[in-house]
């Protein structure tokens, strides 16, 4: 049996630098162009098998190129590909164009992200935990949830990118993993502190999400429950690009919660998956592997 299914997204990112963004209808010559597996669903996915669980992804790609690549990338990250269908749409692509001063540009191409409906997720393989954020039809992610719930899976939901959530959703949520500005949105609340994140966290439990722990960047990371609270700071790293930290950290997070670790054990992992992230350049390149994370922990405790 799968540990992990992660039901979301998988993108092909297309990254250019450029010295300036061109004006309309202007063209200008970039760097060479860059060509990196990406999409929420898939970096997810990849962080938790490099943690060692057993992950399986569902979704949706195209039938080109890119769509291959990305299901060959998978493959080679140990996570089973067998319920991404090929659709007829484009694979997703995220075409992005970094000017001198490293701003971005984003053109966002769902694709075939798009197109994965509720009937692909009506019969899901069994799994401990199911993962999911918002880079598919929020119909899907719902029916995914609910499906889950039945089955008797833990349901993690990484409210990313944010958009608000109804009742029945909030309901089949197990846990909610927000940044502090996506619990912004969620709640409609300014969230600047510890303080100010547990009072959002709390409307959305009262609404009827299970726990929700909130990611605070490189304050670390707070978990909010019925009955506990608690703030496990993060670790002090050199950091060079804080790319897919919240990806590394879901990853830790739910591996751990396979493996029955207690709560403030499991976010002491998931901020160091985070923290390790935030040392390497770009998205999935930075997702560390269980022995580097292993390591990494003991290294913190001798100091
Ligand atoms: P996202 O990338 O989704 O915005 P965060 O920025 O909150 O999420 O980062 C996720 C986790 O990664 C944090 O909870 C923390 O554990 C780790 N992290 C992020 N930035 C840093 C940093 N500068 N130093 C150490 N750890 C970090």
């Amino acid at each position: 049996m799968n540990d992990i299914l992660v039901v979301g997204s998988l993108n092909m990112d297309l990254v250019v630098r450029a010295p300036r963004f061109p004006a309309p209808g202007e063209t200008i010559s970039g760097e060479d162009l860059a060509i990196i597996p990406g999409g929420k669903g898939a970096n997810q996915a990849v962080a938790a098998a490099r943690l060692g669980a057993a992950v399986s992804m569902l979704g949706r790609v195209g039938s080109d190129v890119f769509g291959q690549s990305l299901l060959d990338n998978l493959t080679k990250n140990k996570v089973n590909t067998s319920r991404v269908r090929r659709d007829t749409a484009a694979t997703g692509t995220a075409t992005i164009i970094v000017d001198a001063h490293g701003q971005n540009s984003i053109v966002l191409s769902p694709g075939a992200n798009g197109k994965v409906s509720p009937d692909d997720v009506a019969d899901l393989p069994d799994a401990k935990i199911l993962i999911l954020q918002f880079e598919i039809p929020s119909e899907t992610v719902l029916r995914a949830a609910q499906q889950a719930r039945e089955k008797g899976m833990r349901v993690i939901v990484n409210p990313a990118p944010a958009r608000t959530m109804d009742k029945a959703l909030l309901e089949s949520v197990d846990i909610l993993v927000p940044n502090e500005s996506e619990l912004s949105l969620l709640t409609g609340e300014t969230v600047t502190d510890i303080a100010s994140a547990e009072a959002a966290a709390r409307i959305l439990m009262k609404q009827g999400s299970g726990m929700v722990v909130v990611t605070l960047g490189a304050r670390g990371s707070l978990a909010v429950t019925k009955n506990e609270r608690f703030v496990v700071p993060s670790f002090s790293v050199e950091v060079v690009d804080t790319t897919a930290a919240g990806d590394a950290f879901i990853g830790g997070l739910a591996v751990s919660l396979v493996e029955n670790k207690l709560l403030e054990k499991a976010l002491t992992y998931a901020n160091a998956c985070g923290a390790l992230a935030t040392t390497k350049f770009g998205a999935q390149p930075s997702l560390p592997i269980k022995d580097e994370v292993d390591e990494f922990l003991q290294k913190m405790k001798m100091l």
